[in-house]
């Protein structure tokens, strides 16, 4: 049967951490190797850290910023993580998952954020509009041994 998780904290950066550890854990019943659950935790990490950055970028109250992390657990050691903001928008999706683009500054982004996401995960879709938010949905098959 599906396994389905969701959670919605501030866009603090504390929160990333949390994110992170939540998503371990919650993954955790496929028996993941250590690798796998490094990926998982750093795409998890990139994408939250993304929503804290750059969404909420110029929002006045960040208590009242949201993240929303939706989990699932699916046949086969499927595992699907979504990250969702109600921020800014990306301008141009495409632009942005070029490796090394950046709209922050030089020396605290190197704009490899959804290169990481791409290469650990099997497959990362952006979607975004402006004004109304950003969603990344990242897809990864564990290498299980079996299945209920
Ligand atoms: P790094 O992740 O290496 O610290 P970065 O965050 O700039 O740097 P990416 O994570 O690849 O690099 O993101 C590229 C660009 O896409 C960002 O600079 C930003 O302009 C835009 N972006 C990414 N995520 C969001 C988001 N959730 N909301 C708005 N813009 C975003
Ligand atoms: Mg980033």
């Amino acid at each position: 049967m599906d396994n389905v998780m969701k959670i919605e904290f501030s866009a603090l950066a504390e929160n990333e951490a949390f994110a992170r550890a939540v998503a371990a854990s919650f993954v955790m019943p496929l028996d993941p190797t250590v690798e796998e659950l490094t990926e998982i935790k750093t795409a998890v990490s990139e994408a939250v850290s993304n929503c804290i950055i750059h969404g909420y970028k110029d929002w006045g109250n960040r208590q009242n910023a949201r993240v929303f992390m939706e989990c699932s657990m699916l046949k086969g050691g499927k595992v699907v993580i979504k990250v969702r903001d109600e921020g800014s928008g990306i301008e141009d999706i495409k632009k942005a998952m070029e490796p090394l683009f950046t709209t922050g500054s030089e020396e605290e982004r190197s704009g490899m954020g959804f290169t990481v996401m791409e290469s650990f995960m099997d497959k990362l879709v952006v979607e975004s509009e402006k004004g109304k938010g950003t969603t990344v949905i990242m897809t990864k098959y564990l290498d299980i041994i079996s299945v209920e």
